[in-house]
């Protein structure tokens, strides 16, 4: 009898499941270009496939990867971005459905679900996740039919408890999706938590080098909802490209230790920063000062992710002078990629954002964590002496399309 355990999500990870292309034996595998498929004289397709806005083998790849990493029995399906799998969700819901949505998370779901969500017809809620009684008492039974949280939350690393949350939705008979991007399943697994529906933007950590725009839905239990989304995506036509899933599933075979090392980085450079008398805080999950930090400590293992934001001294222009001071860090909106980027989060959103002016977000790479702690304390240091630099830059379109 075969003795050897399942193997690890990392071994998966590495070996894109460990899948030879039958038709050469490549380790590699094919992309898959065509958009139309054979079909045979008694109607029925070779593997079920009749046209790639529906389904590729290419999409498969990375699909099949990414269902085994988040856990057992989940499936996925890749969007052409993590905003057109974002949406996707909340376009599966019907009119008159009652949401509640993190009052801290990513700015373009929030922007979205402004812009569209009322002609919708969705009844949006913003609330507090971090807070279990205000999600309670915002959970109208019978009417919220989702609950959706970004945990740890852009750009404040604001940390929800999702056991508590989805046991509190569950309790009302409503769903809850979680926009895992930044801790990606290294750092976090929802649906061990409870979460239905689990949504990536695949552009950042689980594509990892910058060169990919995809998104990716997960859930728990197929069921009506899932086909809905599923149905979303291929009459709405929101799917990648097949070179581009191809890359994605080259990127993930390198995600544990891209996410592991940024990870580790981010955490030494807090450690490093906090208390720093240019700043006025250092905003990360694994500092036992962050008020998430013990949720953080038992929802995620082995880091708290290579997000992590600073708030500078002296306010915005100090912030601004900072940011143009850096070498070593490019400035550069998104995140999750191999090179660190340092971002004004309030200029790259627009007037309404609700960011704070003085902080930097910062995504921490994979390059030597020295460099960056040298690269920030000379430019932190550069402006400590500075007086008046330039405010934050007006944005070309007010904010509105950048991650
Ligand atoms: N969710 C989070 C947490 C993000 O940071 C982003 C983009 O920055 C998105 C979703 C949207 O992803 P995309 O830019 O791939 O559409």
């Amino acid at each position: 009898m075969d003795q050897r355990p399942p193997r690890s999500p990392e071994t998966l990870a590495a070996q894109a499941l460990g899948d030879v292309d039958l038709g050469s034996g490549g380790l590699a595998p094919v992309i898959n270009l065509s958009t139309t498929y054979e079909q045979l004289p008694d109607g029925s397709y070779h593997q079920g496939r009749a046209y790639t806005r529906a389904d590729n083998p290419t999409y498969e790849v990375a699909e099949r990867l990414l269902a085994a990493l988040e856990g057992a029995g989940c499936a996925c399906v890749l969007f052409a971005s993590g905003m057109a799998a974002v949406t996707a969700v909340f376009q599966s819901l019907l009119p008159g459905d009652h949401v509640l949505v993190g009052r801290v998370l990513y700015w373009g779901v929030r922007k979205w679900l402004a812009e569209f969500a009322l002609t919708w017809g969705l009844d949006v809620e913003f609330v507090d996740t971090t807070d279990l009684g205000a999600v309670q008492s915002a959970i109208r039974p019978g009417r919220t039919r989702l609950v959706w949280v970004e945990t740890p939350a852009n750009p404040m690393w604001d940390v929800t408890d999702l056991a508590a949350v989805c046991r509190a939705a569950h309790a009302a008979g409503a769903r809850v999706a979680v926009d895992n991007t930044v801790p990606t399943p290294v750092l976090t697994r929802p649906m061990e938590f409870g979460a239905d529906l689990v949504v990536y933007s695949a552009t950042k950590y689980l594509n990892g080098h910058g060169d990919v725009l995809a998104g990716a839905v997960l859930t728990a239990r197929p069921g009506p909802f899932w086909e809905r989304i599923r149905s979303w995506r291929r009459n709405a036509g929101a799917v990648p490209g097949p070179f581009e899933a191809w890359l994605l599933q080259r990127g993930m075979r390198t995600v544990y230790l891209r996410v592991r090392r940024a990870s580790d980085s981010a955490l030494a450079i807090a450690r490093h920063f906090e208390g720093h008398p240019a700043l006025t805080a250092v905003l990360y999950p694994g500092l036992a000062s962050h008020p998430g930090h013990a949720v953080a400590a038992r929802q995620m293992s082995g880091g708290f992710g290579g997000m992590l934001s600073i708030r500078v001294a002296g306010g915005p222009e100090r912030a601004m002078a900072v940011l143009a001071s850096v070498e070593v860090f490019k400035r550069a909106t998104s995140l999750g990629g191999v090179e660190s980027l340092i971002e004004h989060r309030q200029s790259t959103e627009g007037p309404s954002s609700p960011v704070p002016g003085d902080l930097l977000r910062l995504s921490i790479g994979i390059e030597d964590p020295r460099d960056l702690v040298a690269d920030l304390e000379a430019a932190l240091g550069s402006v400590a002496t500075v007086s008046g630099p330039a405010g934050p830059p007006a944005t070309a379109d007010g904010g509105g399309t950048v991650p």
